[in-house]
């Protein structure tokens, strides 16, 4: 049984202060979650204050795959794990479409993360060109593939694979339940081809895309969909601990 798993994703938004009173909201709303894993992907400066402080888990958006040198303004994989964070967003579209991130340097953070024994959220999906002209399935693979290089059964079991469609980042436009779960479908029968069907049954995998109180109940239900990364619904401690209750009294079809 996968244990369905909430990330927030903030992106560059609060200062220290906002943060600290946002964790201090989640942690008082946050009635149990002892059938949800919840996360919070916050900016790298804030990340040791909100894991001293939080009741909830936390994660960062961003690493370098190096382990240390000549890379100003970086942060490495054990600096991460040095503030007690245990996620680590890889390969997030703003990243790929903004800042030169390439399936390349996606592998080589995901081997990264694992040495440095943080859970990698591997962010894959396509644009809105490349859905529209046919080549979704076959952007998805080689993302998958590509990111998957060298990774191990074990280690990948310890990683959490995230469909966001570059076309419903913070557009409002969400795939439909129907179409996030044949796509989720897609990424597992591509890792039970890479791996096995164990791998396949228990890796989780996770939509994101305008996923807000309003459509999470839906996504939940999905028989391929283990949980969500959120980014502008998570910004209110409000809706984000909505969404956790939502998910964590949703019953999963067997
Ligand atoms: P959104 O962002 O929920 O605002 O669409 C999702 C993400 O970028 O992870």
């Amino acid at each position: 049984m996968r244990k369905p798993i909430l990330i927030g994703n903030w992106k560059m938004n609060k200062t220290r202060d906002e943060a600290l009173q946002y964790v201090y909201a989640v942690n008082e709303e946050l009635i149990s979650n002892a059938n949800v894993d919840v996360v919070i992907c916050a900016p790298a400066i804030v990340l040791r204050d909100l894991v001293k402080r939080a009741d909830f888990k936390i994660g960062a958006q961003n690493m370098h795959y190096a382990e240390s040198g000549a890379f100003t303004g970086e942060i490495s994989p054990s600096m991460l794990a040095s503030t007690g964070v245990k996620y680590v967003i890889v390969g997030h579209s703003e990243r790929r479409q903004m800042f030169n991130e390439t399936n390349e340097s996606v592998n080589k953070k995901m081997r990264a993360a694992f040495s440095a024994n943080l859970t990698p959220i591997l962010c894959v999906g396509e644009t809105l060109a490349e859905q529209e002209a046919g080549l979704k399935e076959q952007v998805l693979k080689f993302q998958i593939i590509s990111a998957l290089i060298g990774v191990s059964k074990e280690d990948l079991l310890n990683s959490i694979i995230a469909y966001e469609p570059v076309w419903a980042i913070g557009t409002g436009k969400t795939a439909s339940t129907e179409l996030a779960d044949k796509t989720c479908g897609f990424i597992r029968h591509e890792i039970e081809s890479l791996f096995d069907a164990e791998a396949a049954n228990n890796i989780r995998i996770i939509y994101g895309g305008s996923a807000t109180t309003q459509n999470i109940g839906d996504l939940i239900k999905q028989e391929n969909i283990d949980g969500a990364l959120v980014g502008g619904s998570s910004l209110s401690p409000a809706s984000f601990v909505e969404m956790a209750s939502i998910i964590s009294s949703t019953i999963k079809k067997a």
